[in-house]
């Protein structure tokens, strides 16, 4: 322990700013007039990294007002050009100390190193194919006899972003970059679990970013998030979480008759073909399930077997589960990583507590780690359920942590029916060399997002978002600009034509 504490400590040290962190509102950091802060925790050792600054209201009024003058005086004149080129700048800016990003994550999320620089990379890509965005927003022409019709794709204006902790700064890309594209400025509320990422990306940007064009505020739902998704003066809110707080911002958003984008909860089918390869099977459903520790929104959750190689599989996915490295986040062998915060840990123990009540059966995993170097971090051991019932609690809600539930299949419409009676509907799989049924599966499953002999791919693009419970909009690809822009409608009467 010591030594993972002592590592951990001075990477700290050498790559986090002192705190207490300061919001960043109108290319200033400011406190605010509260002097409260909050600490945000390495999850690997439960150690404090650094205090973060508490927001109120009047910071996120504040950051609105900022952010309509940026808009007025500034930004509405800049052409997609500009644009383009100020997210090609923040994108080589994050590359070039994309290292450094990439163990701030580790420190501050959990994640293991190998998948903190994908996040990286991925956010790199996400800037730089929304500069190309940039110049592709266009209108259109309606043909009509005696008028000239014409639309043209306009900013919101100010946009309100909220984001949430497991992939902390992938996922503020996924919503800046887009936004900033179609010509709007930006308030926005990192996770409290894990502000250091995104904060420290602003100071590496603040020279280059003209003021109050992007406005961070830190702090927690009620306090700092509430005021902004509710703003009068905030016409767009896209928001990244669970879907009840995803329900709060929906109503929101009624008062003040808000255009909303929600990315929302899942439990996603993964599929399994009677023609599978086991083994081929075996390590897409673990990848599936165990990428980021099982907090990923669109993760393979549960896993449908077909009855012809559910002995092979079970023994091939088991294996494959009990090689997963669990230990420290900053090891290249590391699979696993600890759990963000020790709520999730308490959450997910509930769940894997409510399968055991209901005699389901343990195969893998099922606890914390009590003993040796990692007890005192937020670690939940890969799990996997068996013989649960369809329907149960543990079936059908989202757990968010390395939970994987194991159920077999046998004839075609009741598995489908079976798959998709969730609430949820972000994503799904299917492994399978047969092409007409991974075309019959995604086409009957009722999700955004069909991945086939892969999961959890989500390259800049790729529309990403949920049908049902899932959410509302897509992001990471052009029809995203849409979500960000209003149409407007211009027509001419031409006369009579003499
Ligand atoms: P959460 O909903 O508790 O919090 C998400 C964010 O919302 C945080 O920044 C939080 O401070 C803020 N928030 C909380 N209460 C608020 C309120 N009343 N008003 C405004 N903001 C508020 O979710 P979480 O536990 O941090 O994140 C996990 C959830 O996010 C999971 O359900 C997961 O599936 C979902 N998720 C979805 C996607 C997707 O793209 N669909 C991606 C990642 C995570």
């Amino acid at each position: 322990t010591l030594r993972i504490k002592a590592r951990h400590a001075e990477l700290a040290e050498s790559l986090l700013p002192s705190g207490p962190l300061k919001h960043f509102v109108d290319g200033e950091w400011i406190t605010g007039r509260g002097d409260d802060t909050f600490q945000s925790i390495d999850p690997t050792t439960g150690e404090s990294l650094v205090g973060v600054y508490e927001g109120t209201k009047e910071e996120v009024n504040r950051a609105v007002d900022a952010a309509w003058e940026a808009y007025e005086q500034r930004w509405s004149e800049t052409t997609p050009a500009e644009r383009q080129q100020l997210l090609l700048t923040m994108a080589d800016r994050l590359e070039a100390r994309a290292e450094d990003f990439a163990l701030i994550e580790v420190l501050d999320n959990g994640k293991p190193i190998t998948e903190a620089r994908e996040d990286i990379e991925l956010a790199v890509d996400h800037f730089r194919y929304f500069a190309g965005a940039a110049r592709n927003i266009e209108g259109k022409t309606v043909p009509h006899k005696e008028l000239h019709i014409q639309t043209r794709r306009e900013p919101y204006g100010v946009v309100g972003q909220v984001v949430p902790w497991n992939f902390p700064l992938l996922l503020a890309t996924w919503k800046l970059a887009p936004a900033l594209a179609a010509g709007n400025t930006v308030v926005l509320k990192p996770a409290e679990q894990t502000p250091i990422s995104l904060l420290t990306y602003m100071r590496e940007i603040a020279d280059v970013l003209p003021d109050g064009v992007v406005n961070v505020v830190t702090g927690f739902g009620p306090e700092t998030g509430a005021p902004l998704v509710s703003h009068e003066r905030v016409p767009k809110v896209a928001f990244t979480g669970s879907t009840e707080v995803g329900q709060g911002v929906m109503k929101a958003a009624a008062n003040t008759i808000s255009d909303i984008t929600l990315e929302l909860g899942g439990k996603s089918p993964l599929i399994v073909a009677p023609d599978a390869d086991p083994a081929e099977a075996a390590d897409i459903a673990v990848d599936a399930m165990f990428f980021n520790g099982g907090e990923c929104c669109s993760a393979g959750t549960r896993l449908f077997i077909h009855e012809s190689i559910a002995d092979e599989f079970v023994d091939a996915f088991l294996d494959a589960v009990g090689k997963l490295q669990m230990g420290d986040p900053l090891e290249e062998s590391t699979d696993i990583g600890p759990q963000v915060s020790r709520a999730e840990v308490e959450k997910t123990l509930h769940y894997i507590g409510l399968a055991r009540d209901s005699d389901a059966s343990i195969l893998r995993g099922g606890g914390t780690v009590e003993e040796g170097i990692l007890a005192e971090g937020c670690f939940v051991e890969p799990t996997v359920i068996a013989d649960v019932g369809a329907d149960s609690t543990v079936a059908t809600q989202e757990i968010f942590g390395p939970v994987e539930i194991m159920l077999e299949w046998d004839g075609y419409d009741e598995m489908v029916a079976r798959a998709n009676n969730v609430d949820y509907g972000l994503a799904a799989g299917v492994v399978t060399d047969d092409l007409s049924f991974a075309h019959r599966i995604a086409e009957d499953i009722m999700a955004g997002n069909i991945w086939v002999n892969t999961f959890n791919r989500l390259p800049a693009g790729q529309p990403f978002g949920g049908y049902k419970q899932s959410g509302i909009g897509r992001e990471g690809a052009m029809e995203t600009l849409r979500e960000y822009t209003q149409t407007k409608s211009i027509t001419m009467n031409l006369g009579d034509g003499q």
